[in-house]
């Protein structure tokens, strides 16, 4: 079945107000690449100052509480990034998992209260580099999703990125047939959970993503897009990745 491609960037605890004058050029290519949905996910302060600068992009936050409300001192819930003017959040995502030792059962937590909250969720997954050396970055991948995917998932609320973690912020990426080969096993374990749903579940591609290598990995089977990290930071080095989508 036909995906629409997302481009989703992740500024991480990168940006500014001052730097929020790159979505300008980042809405207005998004506005232009007709078959694409384009998406940012930025720091929690920025998200309703980006929702207000550029109605038409969709901002979204990286990371949100699995509880509603409460004593939580410091956390932010999927709600409160809603009333800012967020539409998504990324949950899991490596860097959460390594630095706040957050588990795949934290993930389907959160992927759970952003979807009550009436987030799109993007759900991150992904081996380490040991674990791609042992042979075991299938069982890895499969071992997460099936811990983190919520069994109400589908492709209107629900979206996996796979993020090899040793390819993220290092230049490296992984061959096109050992991207094809996890996309392929992603989707039939997202099969195996949610059904006939899961052909329409966007599964992104992560991990040193730029406008050089864009269009030949958005051309992989079952990569229906990208989570880019530090091209994301710039339109320069955005807007190329969205129209190797388009
Ligand atoms: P990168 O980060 O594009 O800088 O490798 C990707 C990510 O962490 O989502």
């Amino acid at each position: 079945m036909a995906r629409r491609k997302l481009v989703a960037g992740n500024w991480k605890m990168n940006g500014s107000r001052a730097a929020l004058a790159e979505l300008d050029a980042i809405a207005a290519a998004a506005k232009s690449a007709k078959g694409v949905d384009v998406a940012m996910a930025v720091p929690f302060t920025l998200i309703a100052p980006a929702a207000e600068r550029v109605p038409g992009l969709a901002i979204g936050a990286e990371d949100v509480h699995d509880r509603d409300s409460g004593a939580h001192t410091g956390c932010v819930s999927a709600g409160m990034v809603k009333e800012a003017g967020a539409s998504f959040t990324i949950v899991g995502h490596s860097e959460r998992r390594a630095d706040q030792g957050e588990t795949s059962q934290d993930a389907w937590a959160k992927a759970a209260a952003a979807h009550r909250s009436g987030l799109h969720v993007i759900l991150c997954c992904g081996e380490t580099e040991a674990e791609r050396n042992a042979g075991r970055a299938e069982r890895v991948v499969q071992a997460q999703i099936e811990k983190s995917v919520p069994d109400n998932a589908d492709g209107s609320w629900f979206t996996l990125a796979y993020e090899p973690r040793w390819a993220i912020g290092t230049g490296r990426t992984p061959t096109v047939e050992d991207i094809a080969s996890i996309h392929a096993i992603a989707r039939a374990k997202l099969r195996m959970l949610i059904g006939d749903a899961a052909d329409e579940v966007r599964i992104l591609y992560g991990g040193s993503v730029t406008g050089e290598n864009a269009a030949t990995l958005l051309a992989v089977e079952n990569v229906d897009g990208a989570l880019v990290g530090g091209a994301s930071l710039t339109a320069e080095k955005f807007v190329p990745i969205i129209e190797a989508a388009a």
